[in-house]
């Protein structure tokens, strides 16, 4: 049994090692030419010393079905099949080493048969002829075969092993000294050819173990690029390789390389909905659909990847013109309009774009970037679902808010802040039921400052909550002066609902106050909720706990799920004013207000319309149902004595009246 493997080892070939078998078919296939310039050469010679001393059959017919046997054998053997599948080539090398060491036995044996029977018929000299030519051909001939060990070996044994058993036959020393000579030399080259063969195994095996390794190492290589530049979950590229491609683009306007370049930004309107309603699964599902409408809308100019969570960035590599930005942009928003189908359920977001162009030498990519986030901020609170390019009204207004900033961090809260009282009606009374309380600041540096502008500029600052302590401490000290039936309306923004010290900071103010909680109400924006649901909620829901009421303000203007304001501790809605100011033109306006008019009436919410300019405008919200009123109709914001005043007027009227 081990002799069995050990020759079949020593005279088999590996099957199952393609790659060795196939490398020493290439290497024998370089060399065989060689071995049968070599053997025919020999073949030729002894041929023609002996021509004419041997018998025709032996020196021409013998010979020369040698020379076309050698010939045809050769022509096969480097012969492959062109443009073969690895399969082929594998087969078709598999069956010609095969034939080669069969082809070694029959053809070593013929040459050896052959030169036996020339030796019958020469004298000494040409005896001695034959055997060096025999014998030198044939080592000659395993050399060339070394690749194939097995052959190598067959073609000494079948060619060397007869002839050196003849010589050694004859009984003459001189042929037996030959014999033993050949015998030995076939020991030695055995022995030289087998650890040859194993070294050659052992180098086709490393080659073999490199490229596998080198192949492991390119697809190694591979994954940890995309991993590096790719997005998983949507396939786009990600935010690395966003600014890669912004900072070379920017850097080739710079090399003259490129003329232009636009900046933009997606962010998608309603997702963190989806997220907190449907949970990350169906948000990832959403996302990765997203990823394949953005994906579709890449081209030689337009790149598109995901900066993170559900914002997206867009580089268009060309100098356009505003209006060619702008086709663009609303190519991107209206593939965020077409509902998402997630299991057969149809979802609806939207996204909003902000875009910066190129414009001058000094926009760096850091530079493009933050005015196109600060155009798709812009988008999301004037125009959601719409692109926003990024003008030079833009650029003012930052310079502006920049400058408020600035004089933001040293105000003195108590000495510039002051506020504005605006009355909130009841139009069938025609009386007024409460005040929303509206801030003001009157800056020793910059003068009257919008709350809109001033009130951000806090939240960015970080001085809100102490801002907002101050504006409730003032507002609560003039209403204890109101009548006891007019309630008190007050804003609160997102860091005081998201912050549980600023919440325990505000209540102790209402109880320190005197005032009556129940005459308190908190408005409270669905951005502002929705920034962080869980905090906000609990906020809401230890207010109302105290007595206080919750408004919804700016209704309409955010999410506005159906589902969520269920689910929030509300008291009342406040209409958006941007609803109200095409009532009277917009049927579809005037729709949606109707429609939010049945919603507060069917959750039993109060509901009270903003912005109400115009006597047309109150006919037409009295005629849907609205009951309490504010807006410039009645009154704009009035200061502190102003407002005392407008309802002691009014009682004293209806008094009299
Ligand atoms: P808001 O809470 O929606 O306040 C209503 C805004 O609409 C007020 O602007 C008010 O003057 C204005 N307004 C009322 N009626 C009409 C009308 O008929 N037509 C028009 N065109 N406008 C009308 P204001 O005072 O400039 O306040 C702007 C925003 O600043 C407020 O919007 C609110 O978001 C914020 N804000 C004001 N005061 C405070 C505050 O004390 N705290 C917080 N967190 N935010 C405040
Ligand atoms: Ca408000
Ligand atoms: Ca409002």
């Amino acid at each position: 049994m081990y002799s069995f493997r050990f020759f079949s080892k020593l005279f088999g070939i590996d099957y199952y090692n393609p790659e060795l078998y196939v490398a020493q078919y290439r290497k024998m296939a370089r060399q065989t030419p060689l071995l049968y310039i070599i053997v025919i050469t020999a073949l030729l010679i002894v041929a023609y010393l002996n021509f004419g001393r041997v018998p025709s059959f032996l020196s021409l017919t013998v010979p020369f079905v040698l020379v076309v046997g050698d010939l045809g054998f050769l022509f096969w053997f480097i012969s492959m099949p062109k443009k073969a599948s690895p399969k082929t080539t594998n087969r078709a090398a598999l069956a010609r080493l095969h034939t080669t060491i069969w082809g070694s036995i029959g053809l070593g044996l013929a040459h050896a048969l052959w030169a036996i029977n020339l030796f019958e018929y020469g004298d000494d000299g040409t005896r001695g002829q034959i055997a060096v030519f025999i014998g030198v051909s044939t080592f000659g001939a395993a050399l060339c075969l070394m690749h194939l060990r097995a052959s190598a070996l067959t073609i000494i044994i079948s060619t060397i092993g007869p002839l050196a058993w003849f010589l050694w036959s004859t009984g003459s020393p001189a042929y037996m000294g030959s014999a033993l000579n050949l015998a030995l030399t076939s020991v030695a080259f055995i022995f030289v050819l087998n650890g040859y063969g194993k070294d050659f195994i052992r180098m086709i095996r490393q080659q073999d173990i490199l490229r596998i390794k080198n192949v492991e190492a390119e697809a190694l290589s591979k994954a940890n690029f995309a991993l590096a530049n790719e997005d998983s979950l949507t396939g786009l590229a990600n935010r690395r390789s966003f600014l890669t491609e912004l900072n070379g683009e920017v850097n080739n306007i710079s090399l003259g390389q490129a003329s232009g370049i636009g900046v933009g930004i997606l962010d998608l309107d309603g997702f963190k909905l989806i997220n907190d309603v449907y949970g990350h699964p169906v948000g990832d599902k959403v996302l990765a659909e997203v990823g394949s409408r953005l994906a579709a809308l890449q081209c030689s100019r337009v790149f598109v990847a995901r900066l993170g969570g559900d914002e997206f960035g867009i580089v268009v590599r060309a100098k356009l013109e505003g209006t060619e930005l702008l086709e663009i942009g609303e190519m991107f928003c209206d593939a965020m309009r077409v509902p998402f189908d997630v299991g057969g359920q149809m979802m609806l977001i939207g996204g909003s774009v902000g875009f910066a162009n190129w414009q001058r030498m000094d926009d760096t990519a850091a530079c493009l970037f933050e005015k196109a986030d600060y155009a798709l901020y812009h988008a999301k609170d004037h125009r959601r679902g719409s692109v926003t390019i990024f003008s030079q009204e833009h650029e003012d207004t930052i310079r502006e808010v920049r400058n408020v900033d600035r004089r933001m961090q040293d105000a003195d809260f108590m000495e510039e802040m002051y506020l504005a009282f605006q009355p909130i009606v009841a139009p069938k009374s025609a009386s007024t039921i409460g005040f929303e309380v509206l801030a003001r600041w009157h800056s020793p540096i910059l003068g009257l400052i919008s709350p809109e502008v001033f009130i951000r500029s806090a939240e960015r600052a970080g001085t809100i909550n102490r801002l907002t302590s101050v504006l409730l401490e003032k507002a609560l000290s003039e209403a204890k002066n109101w009548p006891d039936d007019i309630f008190m309306s007050f804003n609160l923004s997102m860091q005081d609902i998201t912050s549980s010290e600023a919440m325990v900071k505000l209540i102790a103010i209402v109880n320190t106050s005197g005032f009556d909680p129940k005459r308190i109400t908190f408005e409270v924006t669905e951005t502002s909720i929705m920034n962080d649901y869980d905090r906000a909620l609990s906020s809401l829901n230890v207010l109302k706990s105290m007595g206080c009421k919750i408004a919804l303000d700016d209704f309409g203007t955010g999410y506005s799920s159906l589902s969520y304001v269920r689910a929030l501790p509300l008291d009342k809605l406040k209409l958006d004013r941007s609803f109200i100011t095409d009532i009277e033109t917009d049927e579809d306006a005037g729709s949606i207000v109707h429609t939010m008019v049945e919603m507060c009436q069917s959750l039993k919410l109060d509901c009270i319309v903003e912005g109400v300019e115009t006597r047309d405008q109150l006919g037409i919200l009295s005629a849907m149902g609205v009951e309490i009123i504010q807006g410039y109709y009645f009154s704009r914001p009035l200061s502190a004595a102003d407002a005392l005043a407008y309802v002691t007027d009014e009682r004293e009227i209806k008094m009299v009246g």
